[in-house]
């Protein structure tokens, strides 16, 4: 789940991201992770009680947008393999917003 992009040798994370959002042409990696943030953002706005389509208007903010970027690094994506979640939504959904701020 780390590295660069195939493509353009950006941040992996980050070409998912914007593939994500914008549908930025990148590698089948960051495509696959790309797919995999979307869960993410769907059990978040579970999680936080927002709409998807809220969350995903909030990742345009650039500063948002760098803030989950280190937050998804942070958590390492442990939260994909559904053992362990080491931060409560409500404490992630704090550092974003002060990323934010
Ligand atoms: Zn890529």
């Amino acid at each position: 789940m780390t590295g660069e992009c195939r493509k353009d040798g950006a941040p992996r994370i980050e070409s998912a991201l914007k593939h994500f959002l914008h549908g930025d042409e990148c590698c089948f990696e960051c495509r696959l992770l790309s797919s995999i943030l979307g869960l993410i953002v769907k059990r978040g706005a579970d999680a936080f009680g927002v709409k998807e389509e809220d969350i995903r208007e909030q990742m345009h903010d650039q500063y948002w947008f760098r803030g989950l970027i280190s937050v998804l690094r942070g958590i390492g994506f442990s939260v994909l393999t559904g053992h362990s979640y080491p931060e409560p939504p409500s404490r992630l959904y704090g550092t974003l917003q002060s990323a934010a701020t």
